[in-house]
């Protein structure tokens, strides 16, 4: 079923010398199938059949669009348990975790169908000509959003499904208007060939233009690199690490013409403890955070990665629970050997900081590839002196800094560096007394959650996932729900455009039926 080669829009090609492997990190060995890297010639024949298909697809209705995604949602579907057996082969995630990425990415697929078909995200816009306006007569304009081109979509290594081949950014991208190139994650390019069928299949079933999808297999940084700096690609999605994604980010701008690199990063996603929600329940948050910081091996950009407190009875009870919890969780499987092995030196090196305690850590000897937890601790003068302590340690690992006093808890919020997310934790009405501490942490981050934990992100359209830099590149922008179309898209105005020439969003007669403001008034109506 899987044959390693790339897509070339609707064409299986493998001309590359270079094969690789998966792995399977629960067996600890090699995946049989072999998979080919894309060469040079595949990647500049993906990219100028995108830029081809890019000069219809972008005209096509969004009707037709919104078949095409749908049709995309059901051929992955089609491909049934196979699917998630390949998933969990190349992940080491369980079926209860892949059958829940497969809902999560057919549901981003069809909530975007729903969103084109309705119309409205092209944000029309006409101010109407006033010729007798004294003493310059003001002409027609009308403005909505267009696709802006080929857009490259690197897969991420930490949701197979759900944000690679056929994930978030390829939908949003797809329902713009925009043909798509992935750039397959090598940790998983079976369950990438398999989502990339599906997606030609639907391509060819609802009759989009060949190269609106290529799938390119890559196991080094060459294939990405190429596609960055290719003069006809427009935009780039990527989610992993602050390296590989400010890599794109420098490559892109470097360009003759600079392209936006929409990029999801790294995230410590600091949690605020009051004192008066620790007097009263620090053991049931503890608990809680023991589960978190956990959950999924710790391999989420949501992780909680940093808990800040002010030194208190509550505080101390805080970290003993969470300490006495964190080390009865069984640890699980990390994604790759790869990500294991970073995630070890990343932890060493961060327990090799001067002033930092450990708390617990689950000790027991564990299988080739799985995760032990740690918890950590640090005073809050430590923190602030060391920038090493600020960094993501990717995986099931997090660090409690006790502060002196509240002046000490906002000052090293401020020092932070952007973030996805911020929790406050809080008792009733206790939050007022720490306005300064909101205020501070808003500025930081791109989400604020009140009592509650980073982890788990719902997709839908008030979901804001994103955040000031290095959450991602652009904090204007979210990575997650039927916004994050806005990344696709350019805003584009006709002056005195003839009625039958301009797009229906744009005509008088609002063929579409869509909202639009007109002369400043939101309206469904004629014109
Ligand atoms: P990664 O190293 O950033 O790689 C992601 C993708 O980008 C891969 O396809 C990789 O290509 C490509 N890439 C990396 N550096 C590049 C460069 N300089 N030029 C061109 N392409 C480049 O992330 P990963 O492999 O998914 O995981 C590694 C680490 O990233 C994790 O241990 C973790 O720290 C972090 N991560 C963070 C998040 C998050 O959400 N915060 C999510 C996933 C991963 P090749 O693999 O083909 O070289």
């Amino acid at each position: 079923m899987i044959t390693g080669k790339n897509y070339i829009g609707n064409q299986l090609s493998a001309t590359g010398d270079k094969i690789f492997k998966t792995f399977n990190p629960l067996l600890n060995i090699e995946n049989d199938w072999d998979i080919t890297e894309a060469s040079k010639n595949e990647v500049n024949q993906a990219v100028q059949l995108a830029s081809e298909a890019f000069k219809t697809y972008s005209k096509i209705s969004g009707a037709r669009k919104a078949t095409f995604l749908r049709e995309i949602a059901n051929e992955i579907e089609a491909l049934g348990d196979a699917l998630l057996q390949v998933y969990s082969s190349e992940s080491g995630l369980p079926n209860g975790r892949a059958m829940g990425e497969r809902g999560r990415t057919l549901g981003q697929l069809r909530a975007f169908a729903n969103h084109v078909e309705e119309g409205n995200w092209v944000d029309a816009s006409i101010d109407t000509a006033q010729p007798e306006r004294e003493p310059i007569p003001k002409v027609d304009l009308r403005k909505m959003n267009i696709a802006l081109g080929p857009v490259v979509v690197f897969g991420a290594s930490n949701f197979p499904l759900a944000f690679s081949t056929a994930g978030g950014d390829t939908a949003a991208a797809l329902a713009a208007g925009c043909p798509v190139i992935v750039k397959s994650h090598p940790m998983h390019a079976g369950t990438g060939e398999m989502v990339a069928s599906a997606v030609i299949k639907a391509a060819e079933k609802t009759g989009m233009p060949n190269g609106v999808f290529s799938n390119l297999n890559s196991s080094g940084i060459e294939v990405g690199q190429t596609l960055v700096q290719h003069p006809k690609v427009k935009a780039v999605g990527f989610t992993g690490s602050i390296k590989g994604g400010r890599a794109l980010y420098d490559l892109a701008a470097k360009r003759d013409e600079p392209i936006p690199v929409f990029a999801e990063m790294g995230s410590i996603n600091p949690v605020v403890l009051l004192p008066k929600a620790l007097n009263n329940r620090a053991d049931a948050i503890a608990k809680t955070y023991a589960g978190s910081i956990t959950l999924g091996s710790g391999q989420f950009c949501t992780n909680p990665g940093l808990i800040i407190g002010i030194k208190s009875q509550g505080l101390t009870r805080f970290v003993n629970t969470l300490a006495e919890d964190i080390v009865k969780i069984e640890p699980s499987c990390m994604l790759h050997p790869n990500i294991a092995g970073a995630y070890e030196t990343n932890k060493e090196n961060a327990l090799a900081q001067s002033g930092l305690k450990v708390l617990a850590g689950y000790e027991n000897s564990v299988e080739p590839n799985y995760a032990r937890q740690v918890v950590t601790t640090v005073e809050g003068d430590t923190f602030l002196n060391n920038p090493t302590l600020h960094h993501e340690v990717f995986g099931p690992f997090s660090l409690v800094v006790q502060c002196e006093n509240k002046a000490q808890l906002e000052s090293i919020i401020s020092k932070l560096e952007g973030q996805l997310t911020g929790t406050i934790i809080s008792d009733e009405n206790e939050i007022s007394e720490y306005s300064n501490v909101v205020n501070t942490l808003q500025n930081r981050v791109g989400r604020i959650i009140f009592n509650g934990v980073p982890t788990g992100v719902e997709v839908c359209p008030s979901m804001q996932h994103g955040g000031p830099y290095p959450a991602s590149t652009d904090s204007r922008f979210t990575a997650v729900g039927v916004d994050s179309i806005k990344r696709w898209v350019r805003p584009f105005s006709y002056q005195d455009w003839p009625n039958e020439l301009l797009p229906d969003e744009l005509k008088n007669e609002n063929p579409l039926g869509i909202s639009r403001l007109v002369n400043n008034v939101k309206t469904t109506a004629k014109i």
